[in-house]
């Protein structure tokens, strides 16, 4: 049966692979909504590749520029035009690819009508975990990872017994300073940082990867989809990106997914899950070719990033919510030159040391935590 498609985030890395994806797979998926940020050159072209029904862009005045070009399509803008796409009533299927915690409102309207969530967007599961799982187990919303090592742990879980987990290990490249000293970090460029070794992403998660925030984000994601104890969650650097992550039970098995670094393959499984497709243009693993593969243990001073995070979620609450805006700040002033590499593990550090948590918070106090630190840390560098 043919998919209907709402996809958020449609001009960035993954939005793009997906509408690679859709392109390839017509007789399987059709994208009915879209959302782009500010790439309007982007957005015409997959308006004219997928011919879809509504669009929303981030700025008004774009709208109205993209409708007089396209007066067939239904245009919306802002926040309240992601709520739009993600809840059109004719798709089923909702993919995440937003960048940051702007994509949870439109998630949690999307879980409420009970669409399947596919979700790269993984600052929405840290800021607000507990709100998504326990509205998508009430609407029976299937939230189906994305993110390569989430879906590496899925596939691995597949018709496995959750009770007889052991510990999920989430692999780590490490990024693209992960042979440098913490004294070799000090004066590293917004270029070397976006020098990742085995992904080509966004800048944000290339600058995530590069701190390792990334991997922090991963582990609280972990907690939330597979319902972990953090105790349970173990990270392991492996820098050939090939063992996209492992799942170890309780008699000593491991089951890990394996394959060439290409995020379509996570992107398109949980398209088509629970059946999988062929990869148009996939280049199958070939271990003889890559011979060797390596594994080391994380240094959680070297990687200070993925304390705090570990830290953040073991607590829960806001805390989370605030690590993970400071963050976002954080790495949107070190991209703009105006913070060092460092600084930006310090500025996260600063937040979560002056938070006043609050458990179990609601959409309208994690709504007011984000926007106060990133308040904050724009005050904390002027
Ligand atoms: P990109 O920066 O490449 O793309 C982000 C997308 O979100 C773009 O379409 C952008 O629009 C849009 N966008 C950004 N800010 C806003 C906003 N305020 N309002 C509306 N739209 C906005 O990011 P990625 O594709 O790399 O990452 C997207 C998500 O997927 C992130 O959460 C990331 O952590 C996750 N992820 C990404 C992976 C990857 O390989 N890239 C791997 C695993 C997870 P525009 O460009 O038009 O301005
Ligand atoms: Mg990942």
């Amino acid at each position: 049966m043919l998919k209907k498609i709402s996809l958020l985030g449609a001009t960035g890395s993954i939005g793009l692979q997906t509408c690679d994806i859709l392109l390839n797979h017509p007789e399987e998926f059709r994208l009915v909504a879209f959302s782009a940020g500010k790439n309007i050159e982007k957005t015409r072209e997959i308006i004219q590749a997928l011919q879809p029904e509504l669009v929303s862009v981030q700025e008004e005045k774009d709208a109205y520029a993209l409708k007089k070009e396209f007066p067939h399509i239904n245009f919306t803008y802002g926040e309240q035009g992601l709520i739009e796409v993600a809840t059109h009533p004719d798709t089923s299927i909702l993919v995440n690819a937003v960048l940051g915690s702007v994509g949870l409102p439109s998630t949690l309207a999307a879980v409420r009508m009970g669409k399947t969530i596919a979700i790269a967007n993984k600052e929405t599961l840290v800021t607000a975990g507990h709100l998504v799982m326990e509205e998508a187990k009430m609407h029976h919303a299937p939230i189906l990872p994305v993110d390569s090592e989430h879906s590496a742990i899925f596939q691995s879980l597949n018709g496995e017994n959750p009770k007889q987990i052991r510990r999920l290990i989430l692999t780590a490249s490490g990024g693209a300073f992960r042979d440098k000293t913490r004294e070799e970090l000090k004066n590293v460029t917004v270029k070397e940082a976006l020098n990742h070794p085995n992904w080509s992403m966004g800048a944000k998660i290339t600058i995530d990867s590069a701190t390792m925030m990334n991997k922090g984000l991963e582990v609280i994601e972990a907690h939330v989809l597979f319902e972990m104890p953090f105790d349970q969650i173990d990270v392991l650097l492996h820098k050939e990106s090939i063992i996209h992550s492992m799942v170890e039970f309780q008699d000593t098995s491991i089951i890990a997914q394996l394959g060439t670094p290409d995020m379509r393959v996570p992107i398109q499984y949980a398209l088509s899950y629970p059946d999988r497709l062929p990869l148009i243009g996939g280049k199958p693993l070939n271990l003889a070719e890559i011979g060797q593969l390596h594994f080391q243990k994380v240094d959680f001073e070297r990687f200070r990033a993925l304390k705090l995070a570990y830290e953040a979620g073991r607590m829960g609450g806001t805390i989370l919510t605030a690590m993970n805006a400071a963050n976002e700040a954080a790495v949107q002033l070190f991209l703009q030159e105006k913070i060092a590499f460092l600084e930006i593990e310090e500025i996260i550090e600063r937040i979560m040391d002056n938070h006043d948590n609050i458990s179990n918070p609601d959409l309208e106090t994690i709504l007011h935590v984000d926007k106060e630190t990133r308040k904050k840390v724009l005050s904390m560098v002027q």
